[in-house]
């Protein structure tokens, strides 16, 4: 999944260290398969961010594509991203899976959106 994510997958994060890069399940495990489609590159903020629900991923895919919603429900679909060259295509996606619907607010969302 690195070689297709090389940088934070969250909206306007361009953290591409590595070390601080987390393998993220869009859809939680074991529910979510650790799949290209459901799996992807978060730094650890914004996976952190994620999981404390001020903001979830809704669908993504096995291109990279993926489509967030924040917990003020600002909507914010990313697009594909490029296979680096020499590195191998990922899985082909399955539109079997619908979109799973937004996680609910946190109870304490007040203050400035994190993304
Ligand atoms: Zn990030």
């Amino acid at each position: 999944m690195l070689k297709r994510d090389d940088v934070c997958r969250a909206p306007g994060c361009t953290d591409r260290h590595a070390a601080r890069l987390d393998m993220d399940h869009a859809e939680p495990f074991p529910a979510g398969t650790s799949s290209a489609q459901n799996c992807g590159a978060l730094s650890r903020r914004c996976h952190q961010l994620k999981t404390e629900g001020f903001a979830d991923i809704v669908d993504s895919r096995a291109d990279g594509s993926a489509t967030w919603v924040t917990a003020w429900g600002q909507r914010i679909a990313l697009p594909p991203r490029p296979i680096l060259p020499g590195r191998p295509d990922p899985e082909p996606p399955s539109r079997d899976v619908p979109p799973r619907s937004p996680s609910p607010p946190p109870p304490d969302s007040a203050g400035d959106p994190p993304f």
